[in-house]
């Protein structure tokens, strides 16, 4: 900024009459001095009317002078200092738009040009201040944008560890605040080739199916993945050719996304490592300046971080409820699954079948084959049980060599073909492998039981009833 000192204040023109004019006066001052030295000396001696009009003439250019100096003078410097007085004033209290009035009079002169020149150095200081002033709010209002921008995503990321969901509150942060009508988030597989669609807000329904799936490095999302931190698209521009695939379809096609004018594709990282992209549209168009793609990587950046949570967490809770020598779910995770299916069976007066299976003589088994064998049996026997039941039944290994099985909508005499299923398979690939053979005991909801307790009690009642009766058997109601 320039300083209010910096500038030294020039000489105005016409300075040099005025100095002569001091001259001039300084003569006549010195004549009048003389004169009236005289004059003293004169009276003092007593000199005639004759001499003593001389005197008058001789000190008459003084008196005029000391007369005009008083009167014309001494008025103008008054006017002119209380004009200037004025202006400071208004100066002072901040209003520069009135140029200081500069009267004739060597200094008021001075002093006016002083106050004009501070005037307008004032002036171009302040416009200095307003623009800095300008730009420094821009930043603030930019930031402060940007602040609200990821507390609203991270609050919209903190209130579930279910992805979609975390991903769904965050556009929706992210757009109300942001603007746009579009938003959606694809995330690349765990092989990193492919992106699938997580979450989006105003993508059209009809236009999801082409969405749904693309490669990595093919289309503007596809690409986005791959290159820059951000890259803008605006339908002013060539639009990617059809063949681009995800991304390039989409925009390039104009009805899948209808009216959008400019797009901005963010690259998403969690921990350096790329986990897919976010992809902002907007019906108008949109510079997107580069502040802006600043908010949007940060706030890509905050949902990637939200989102390889979530997938740590699920991959734990994952881990969690499965038994880790069969891969089946484990005694808790059976329990929690049929506690639910029997509400759902309750609400939806549905029947609902629970097998309870153990291997037979296992003990044997070991003993004969050895402990890491039995182990290995375990693991065939759960696969082969997984095999043989619907996509919709849920497999569990209850512990020790105990297995089962729960069957939505099965009554009691789809449970027992189910089982008797379970039982061939099993016993017929016993044969070939030398696998141990199964009992299993059926009982079905709500006939047999009203709750998941009662159910594995009934079923385990069947189960022993299978045992006595010879083994590798199968024993239902009735
Ligand atoms: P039954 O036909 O009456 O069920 O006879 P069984 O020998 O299978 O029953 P028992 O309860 O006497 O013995 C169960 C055996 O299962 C004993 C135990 O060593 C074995 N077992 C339980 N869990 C495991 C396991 O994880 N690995 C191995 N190898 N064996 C197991
Ligand atoms: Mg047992
Ligand atoms: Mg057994």
């Amino acid at each position: 900024m320039r300083s209010p000192f910096r500038q030294t204040i020039e000489r105005r023109p016409g300075s040099h009459f005025r100095s002569v004019m001091r001259l001039v006066g300084a003569v006549v001052v010195v004549l009048f001095g003389a004169g009236f030295t005289v004059a003293f000396y004169l009276i003092r001696n007593e000199v005639d009317w004759t001499h003593r009009v001389w005197i008058g003439l001789l000190l008459l250019p003084g008196i005029l002078y000391v007369a005009w100096i008083e009167i014309f003078g001494l008025k103008r410097y008054v006017r002119g200092m209380s004009a200037l007085v004025d202006s400071a004033r208004q100066i002072a209290t901040g209003d520069l738009s009135q140029p200081v009035p500069i009267t004739k009079g060597s200094l008021t002169t001075e002093l006016g040009d002083a106050l004009e020149n501070m005037r307008s150095q004032l002036g171009e200081q302040h416009e200095e201040i307003m623009t800095l002033n300008n730009t420094l709010e821009d930043q603030v209002r930019q930031r402060t944008l940007a602040l609200e921008i990821l507390s609203a995503v991270a609050m919209g990321l903190n209130q579930s560890l279910d992805v979609s969901v975390i991903l769904h509150n965050a556009l929706e942060a992210l757009l109300s605040l942001f603007g746009g009508q579009t938003a959606a988030v694809f995330l690349t597989d765990a092989a990193r080739t492919k992106l699938t669609l997580a979450a989006h807000i105003g993508l059209p329904e009809e236009h999801l199916p082409a969405l749904e799936q693309g490669l990595i490095g093919e289309g503007l999302v596809g690409r986005a993945v791959t290159g820059e931190k951000t890259s803008v698209w605006q339908a002013a521009g060539t639009p990617p050719p059809r063949s681009e695939g995800l991304g390039g379809d989409w925009l390039a096609r104009g009805s899948l996304v209808k009216g959008l004018q400019s797009v901005v594709f963010v690259t998403m990282k969690s921990k350096g490592r790329v986990l897919g992209a976010l992809v902002v549209g907007t019906r108008n168009h949109r510079q997107f300046t580069d502040e802006e793609q600043g908010i949007l990587y940060a706030v890509a950046s905050e949902i990637g971080t939200a989102v390889d949570h979530a997938q740590l967490h699920a991959r734990v809770k994952e881990l969690a409820s499965r038994d880790s020598v069969t891969g089946l779910f484990n005694h808790g995770e059976f329990f929690r699954l049929l506690r639910r299916e029997v509400v759902r069976a309750t609400s939806l007066h549905r029947k609902l079948s629970v097998l309870m299976l153990d291997v037979d003589e296992f003990k044997r088994f070991n003993d004969t084959y050895g402990h890491l064998s039995g182990d290995a049996a375990l693991r065939d026997l759960g696969r082969e049980l997984l095999a043989a039941i619907r996509e919709r039944d849920q497999a569990a290994r209850y512990g020790g060599e105990e297995f089962a099985v729960i069957a939505p909508d099965t009554d009691a005499e789809q449970g027992l073909e189910m089982a008797r299923r379970i039982r061939d398979r099993i016993s017929a690939l016993g044969q070939l492998l030398a696998l141990p053979t199964m009992s299993i005991g059926v009982a079905t909801f709500p006939d047999d039981g009203a709750t998941a307790e009662d159910l594995v009690h009934a079923a385990d009642e069947r189960l022993y009833r299978a045992k006595e009766s010879g083994r590798n058997r199968v024993v239902g109601a009735g």
